[in-house]
């Protein structure tokens, strides 16, 4: 053991290779330096336990790896080939390709953020997004926010703080990463009334609950689960009904921001913010980068009393929106203005592809990969939540593998990274969620992960 802690290359050794020398050249000698410590102190530890002394060369490969890895700008490109449309994990929707200009042009330089140029005065960062958000939905006025959780956080505070609101008890839900309808409501100072049972909620349940105390009922959409069988639940329009016949906001969680019909993709009915609009609802809370298809954001529609309450809300300056996400929820606003939403917004170019294209891509491929690939059919998602249950018919290639889960990991850990499934002991790629200029680069990782295993 001792020869093995002998035959270890120093410090030095390992600092003054030529490929660590490049490195030191990039980053910086303290930067390495730290970095080739801690690999020798790793390789004494596993000297310490019986292990072999790595030599230079392994140490030197061990570092540039580590160095390639640790310091890359993170979060990177990857290529989902999961068949998840909204995939949270992978960073929800991808962006138009007007919507990432509108964003790179106000990042590099300065931009006309809270400056009106017709009149040299200070002007209000949210005044495009509010403008168009008012034409799309029919609401009287808009503000967009940081997220939809800060969304409901700011409306919730700025609305029933010390205040009672009723919820049914079938929607006082998790919407996911620990974020409950009750905790939020706590946090904002509301009290939370639960009406009605798990299954069966009525308009009269609300009706029922409401007191001198009462600030607002809210609903929340249930985005990522579903309850079937023995239920009820008021709609919106009931709702709103109730709400303005006894003087009370109805606030809805919307979720998704769904501004299309969903029923022409053969999906479920996503709820849209122009029906809540429609249906007289007081506020409405939805995200930015679910099925609206543009950057993280909470969008907050509904009156403009309530609307401006919000805004001057003291936390307002702490859930705001910055210019880049602002400048791109623009862009992919005004898609929706044009008419143009399914050809140019990713996420609807995903939904609408045709089955004959799908199953075109997955030939290709394919037919470019030879012997272990095939194609076969298989079901997309929208995930994120929106449309909990609902699937897409699509075609996948499916690759033979003697270890279906290494020959996934060695692809997640390409380059570019491609993201896949095992599905009964193959992987498959689902060419719907891969845009369509990677395709060339799915296929040249696919084809070096192949050749490894
Ligand atoms: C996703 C979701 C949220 C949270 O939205 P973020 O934009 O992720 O903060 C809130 N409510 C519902 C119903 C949701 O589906």
């Amino acid at each position: 053991m001792t020869s093995e802690f002998r035959s270890l290359p120093s410090v030095n050794a390992v600092l003054s290779d030529w490929r660590v020398q490049k490195l030191v050249d990039e980053y910086s000698h303290g930067a390495m330096l730290e970095l080739v410590r801690a690999k020798l102190h790793d390789a004494r530890g596993v000297i310490a336990c019986g292990g072999e002394a790595p030599g230079l060369d392994d140490l030197v490969a061990d570092v540039a790896g580590d160095t390639a890895s640790l310091w890359r700008p993170r979060p990177s490109q990857v290529i989902n080939a999961t068949g998840v449309v909204l995939h949270t994990n992978l960073g929800r929707a991808p962006l138009s390709g007007e919507a990432v200009e509108a964003a790179r042009l106000a990042a590099a330089g300065y931009a006309d953020l809270e400056l009106d140029l017709e009149t040299g005065r200070r002007g209000s960062r949210q005044a495009q997004v509010s403008r168009l958000l008012r034409q799309l939905t029919g609401a009287e006025a808009a503000v967009a926010v940081n997220n939809n959780a800060s969304a409901l956080l700011i409306g919730l505070s700025a609305v029933a703080s010390g205040k009672e609101v009723i919820v049914s008890r079938g929607e006082a839900i998790e919407i996911g990463g620990g974020f409950r309808i009750p905790d939020v409501m706590r946090q904002s100072g509301g009290a939370l009334v639960e009406v009605g049972t798990t299954n069966r909620t009525y308009a009269r349940d609300f009706e029922e609950a409401i007191t001198d105390d009462t600030a607002a009922i809210l609903s929340a959409h249930a985005s990522n689960f579903r309850v079937t069988g023995f239920t009820h639940s008021p709609t919106i329009d009931d709702l709103a009904e109730l709400g303005r016949r006894r003087g009370i906001p109805v606030l809805h969680d919307l979720g998704s921001g769904c501004l299309l019909d969903t029923t022409q993709f053969g999906l479920a009915r996503e709820p849209r913010p122009q029906d809540s609009v429609a249906a007289g609802v007081s506020l409405s809370f939805f995200s930015g980068d679910k099925l609206l298809g543009g950057p993280q954001a909470g969008i907050i529609i509904g009156g403009r009393s309530l609307v401006d309450t919000v805004s001057r809300h003291p936390l307002a300056r702490a859930v705001r929106i910055d210019k880049l996400s602002l400048a791109s929820l623009a862009a992919t606003l005004a898609h929706y203005l044009k008419g143009e939403a399914v050809e140019k917004i990713p996420v609807w170019r995903m939904i609408a592809e045709p089955r004959d294209s799908l199953r075109e891509r997955a030939s290709d491929w394919a037919a470019h990969l030879g012997g272990g690939a095939a194609v076969a059919e298989g079901l997309s998602t929208v995930g994120g939540g929106s449309l909990p249950g609902e699937t897409l018919p699509t075609s996948l290639l499916s690759l033979r593998a003697s270890n279906a889960a290494d020959l996934a990991s060695r692809l997640r850990r390409a380059s570019p990274p491609v993201i896949a499934r095992v599905k009964d002991a193959a992987v498959v790629l689902d060419p719907r969620t891969v845009l369509h200029d990677q395709d060339d680069a799915l296929l040249a990782v696919v084809r070096g992960c192949l050749a490894e295993g």
